[in-house]
């Protein structure tokens, strides 16, 4: 069911003159309304941010940037790009912001169009140690077009710091292969990043130093997390995740050659026209984030990550690396059962209306399809206003529903269908912004 008038009223008015895409749209909303969602990029964004994305902006070409574009009728859209560039500024505390990249990976791509030639080498963590497929992998533009080398995280499992990043290891990979960047940021990694030693690992080798904060920038907006801050010389984010805003990216810095080169890669190297109605969408965003109440929505989305985290071990799961310091963890199925994989997993909680997705956990031993592994996040089921004690219910089910689907169909079905009740009936009292 849609979740708050104006966007039924928009429904029925679109049920009007398409009625099979209006119903799609109707059913996704009432499936968002009455399942559990954890996936760790996800989350549920506000009436105001979701209106604004729907507005006469999307009808304007405004190629360039405010006060510089190249068509007539801008007035309106200058007004509310600088709206977004200020607040973005001002949330992330830094002097420069571009705010027109369509989504993560365009934002990625659009720093490294402007910070290194083809074939440059640059230095990141692989994906399948928690890293994003923007950060070279083989079959990404970043990873056909320049030359990625990985820093590994401690495999010993002796080593306090096991499955953390190994910072002495980034060091060595930064001598011995010279990256022109140095990236970090992540996207299912657990732990707070230490973007000092990054930036010490980047002057080593006089490495540009660009941390893609697209999981945390919502934490990291509200000092939840450190900020990359004065450390990295680029940060590039996306604006949907923890931040809670439209999908979109953004690009920061406080390097004014920096910025000029991001800005021209941004426009004309890469995209044409912005998305002004979803640059909207982001300032209004960014204005959400500024209130206080966003700093305390991001505590709790910690405390919820650890209590899910805490309960998942109590029932015999393994919390790679430990634990959590931010939104994410990834669950290690094979300490619970040696026979549970990933793929099993996500497919049969989604049937007890619990979302979630398979992830391979560091060294896995299972191609990507299958893992070992899940990753669960916090973000979504914190703005539909879960406790701490909501995630240990939330964590009880999960292991009964992975406990019965080990044991057969028959048992799989009856339990799938019974914590989808209690799952619908919790959905209903925590309502969606
Ligand atoms: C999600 C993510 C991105 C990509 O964002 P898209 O908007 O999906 O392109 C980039 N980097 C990291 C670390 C991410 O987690």
């Amino acid at each position: 069911m849609p979740h708050d008038p104006i966007t039924d009223a928009a429904l029925d008015l679109l049920r009007e003159t398409d009625a099979e895409v209006a119903d799609i749209i109707a059913a996704e909303g009432a499936r968002q309304a009455t399942t559990i969602e954890l996936i760790a990029s996800e989350n549920h964004v506000s009436p105001a941010v979701m209106h604004a994305m729907g507005t006469c902006l999307t009808n304007k070409y405004a190629e360039g940037y405010p006060g510089a574009r190249y068509y007539g009728g801008c007035v309106h859209h200058d007004q509310v790009e600088r709206v977004a560039q200020d607040r973005a500024k001002q949330l992330f505390n830094c002097n420069f912001a571009n705010v027109q990249p369509h989504s993560g990976a365009s934002a990625n791509a659009a720093a490294f169009l402007a910070l290194l030639k083809p074939g440059d080498t640059f230095a990141s963590l692989v994906l399948s140690d928690g890293g994003h497929l923007s950060h070279g992998l083989k079959v990404n533009m970043s990873g056909k077009w320049f030359n990625p080398v990985h820093y590994p995280l401690h495999y010993d499992e002796n080593h306090p710091q096991f499955e953390q990043i190994d910072y002495d290891a980034v060091k060595r990979v930064c001598r011995e292969h010279q990256p022109k960047l140095l990236m970090c940021g992540y996207s299912a990694y657990p732990r707070v990043i230490d973007f000092k030693l990054m930036r010490e690992a980047a002057d080593e080798c006089g490495a540009i130093m660009l941390a893609d904060i697209a999981h945390i920038a919502g934490l990291v907006a509200t000092g939840v997390h450190p900020s990359p801050f004065p450390h990295a010389h680029v940060v590039t984010t996306t604006t949907h995740k923890t931040l809670r805003g439209p999908r979109g990216g953004l690009i920061l810095s406080d390097d004014e050659e920096m910025s000029k080169k991001i800005n021209r890669a941004i426009f004309p190297g890469m995209q044409g026209g912005p998305l002004m109605h979803i640059i909207a969408a982001k300032a209004v965003a960014f204005g959400e984030a500024l209130r206080p109440d966003f700093k305390a929505y991001c505590q709790q989305i910690v405390a919820n990550a650890r209590a899910l985290a805490a309960g998942l071990s109590e029932h015999g799961y393994r919390i790679t690396s430990g634990g959590t310091d931010n939104h994410v963890m990834l669950v290690d199925l094979r300490a619970r059962d040696q026979n549970l994989t990933g793929a099993d997993a996500e497919r049969w909680l989604e049937a007890a209306g619990i979302i979630t997705n398979k992830n391979g956990v560091p060294n896995d031993p299972r191609p990507p399809r299958v893992t070992s592994g899940l990753r669960l996040g916090s973000p979504a089921t914190t703005t539909r206003g879960f406790n701490e004690t909501d995630m240990h219910q939330v964590a009880a089910w999960i292991d009964e529903v992975l406990a019965a689907g080990l044991t057969g169909e028959d048992q799989l079905a009856r339990t799938s269908q019974r914590v989808r009740a209690s799952v619908r009936e919790m959905c209903d009292q925590h309502p969606l912004p």
